[in-house]
């Protein structure tokens, strides 16, 4: 059995806790490694080690920072299907969602080759009677960052590449369920002419966690994950005087007005309802069709796509549209919460309970599901399920359909379908939503933009990547300077000779 390790001070380091969790391989079910999980001794060596390097890379100037960057990208895409493949493995998802992972990351960081330019400050010259005023962008220190099992190479890149790219030194502590991805990538950065101490990889649990959060020397703190634990997270952060983002769960809701093309629609329900296996944080897991006809329409159009997808490992190739999801555990979420949309009232119009793959009966594969006469009171609703589950939520009206989507919890994404520039317009300017998608299913923001939700997808102030990332990761300093005048009368410089 493969022991997985740490990555600390440029090595990959066992962990001494004695203390494990299974690395599952979800295809087939087996116990594919041991990912050690760190105490808090093992964090705090870490940092000992990121402080001591830190300063350095401060003062190293930012275009030879970004060059690293450059680099940086140059091997993610030399090593894109190892990456890939190792992440499929441990993940589940299918090839080329993994290398869409790897990818979506890599975009970030070719936006922090511009870090010399995003870290430029700013001027103003005779603010006052010989009087300059000046602010100066600078990093914060050592950084730490928590990353969810669904992107295990395109979140610890949103973070750790900006984190970087202005100056700090960073630990990542990974999802435990996919922890081999994030140390291929600290060693590629290195490659890539980092020096050693300013990335490394803390793999844990909760103690390398709570670790993080009463370390006086991490200075901020990035979460991505579940809505319970980014509130525990903030709170916890925040009170230890960190600055803290933490991004959480979602429940995103997609309007089908009726005049929306309705192939379209579902096409895209499709692809963003069953993709990955739903275990996006920009899924769509709540159809919202506006009228009993269009309600009609859409399960129509529905229902023999779903019949089509393909299940399947990812080295079955290509056509495989979803794999297993991440773990036993997941799988039996899934099933419990299905069986509630059952005994609640919801219609199951898609069953995939009874799912079985030969070859793969231990693999945590599930079926997609499709529940129409969803109503808000139902824990399908309320719940984030995260597998492939879609529900269809019936509106009388349009204002009942935003209105759905406004008074969820949740606000990460949304999406409406339709040919009416007017009710896209107000959708857009009224929703309480972060992310919002014009007849586009899945609107994640490119690397320029930034990322977030609202409501409880989001605990902080800045979002991800874009912009953001560059304040988040840096401080303002500002100087006001004032320098007597040298100038004496007859309007020579008083210079002292040096000797
Ligand atoms: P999770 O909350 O279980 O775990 C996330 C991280 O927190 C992991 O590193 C884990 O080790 C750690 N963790 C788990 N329990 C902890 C505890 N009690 N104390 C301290 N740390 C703990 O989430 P997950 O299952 O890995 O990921 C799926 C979730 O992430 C979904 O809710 C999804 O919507 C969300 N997500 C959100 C975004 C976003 O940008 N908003 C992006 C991706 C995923």
């Amino acid at each position: 059995m493969e022991e997985l390790t740490h990555y600390i001070g440029g090595e990959r380091v066992k962990g001494t806790s004695g203390r494990f969790s299974d690395v599952f391989n979800p295809a087939t079910g087996e116990v594919q490694a041991k990912c050690p999980l760190a105490t808090a001794d093992e964090f705090a060596k870490a940092v000992a080690i990121a402080e001591e390097a830190q300063p350095d890379w401060a003062s190293t100037n930012p275009q030879r920072r970004a060059r690293v960057m450059m680099q940086f990208v140059h091997l993610l895409n030399r090593d894109m299907d190892k990456l890939a493949e190792k992440l499929s493995s441990e993940h589940g998802k299918t090839f080329p969602d993994a290398k869409g992972d790897v990818q979506r990351g890599l975009e970030v960081v070719e936006y922090c080759i511009g870090a010399p330019e995003l870290l430029k400050g700013e001027y103003t010259d005779s603010a006052g009677p010989g009087i300059d005023m000046y602010s100066m962008k600078q990093p914060l220190g050592v950084c730490g960052g928590i990353t969810p099992f669904n992107f295990p190479a395109m979140i610890p890149m949103w973070m750790f590449a900006p984190a970087i790219a202005c100056g700090n030194a960073f630990i990542l502590k990974p999802s435990e369920r996919d922890p081999s991805v994030p140390i291929m990538l600290a060693e590629l950065m290195e490659e890539a002419g980092l020096p050693k101490g300013i990335l490394q990889v803390v793999q844990g649990d909760k103690e390398a966690v709570d670790a993080m959060l009463d370390h006086p020397v991490i200075q901020s703190v990035g979460f991505v994950g579940s809505t319970p634990i980014a509130e525990y997270i903030y709170g916890r952060g925040c009170s230890n005087g960190k600055r803290v983002q933490c991004f959480g769960g979602a429940k995103n809701h997609m309007i089908v007005m009726p005049d929306a093309d309705m192939d379209q629609a579902a096409d895209a329900l499709i692809g963003a309802g069953y993709g990955a296996a739903g275990e996006r944080c920009m899924a769509i897991s709540v159809a919202v069709p506006v009228g009993e006809e269009t309600a009609d329409r859409l399960i129509e159009k529905l229902v023999p796509r779903i019949e089509k997808l393909k299940v399947g490992p990812y080295t079955a190739g290509d056509d495989v549209d979803y794999g297993p999801v991440v773990t036993k555990e997941a799988k039996e979420k899934i099933l419990g919460l299905v069986q509630s949309g059952i005994d609640q009232g919801a219609e199951l119009v898609v069953d995939g309970r009874d799912f079985s793959l030969q070859g793969y009966e231990d693999g945590f594969f599930v079926g997609p599901h499709l529940f129409d006469k969803v109503t808000p009171d139902m824990d399908i609703y309320r719940q984030e399920i995260f597998g492939p589950v879609l529900s269809t939520v019936r509106a009388k009206s349009y204002e009942e359909a935003i209105g759905l989507a406004m008074d969820h919890e949740m606000g990460n994404g949304t999406a409406i379908f339709t040919r009416d520039g007017d009710a896209a317009r107000d959708f857009s300017n009224r929703i309480n939503i972060g992310m919002v998608g014009v007849n586009v299913p899945i609107p994640v923001p490119l690397a320029y933009h930034t990322f977030g939700g609202w409501k409880k997808s989001m605990f902080g102030d800045l979002n991800q990547h874009g912009p953001d990332a560059f304040k988040f990761y840096t401080r303002t300093k500002t100087v006001t300077a004032r320098w007597p005048s040298g100038i004496k009368e007859g309007g020579e410089f008083n210079f002292k000779p040096m000797e």
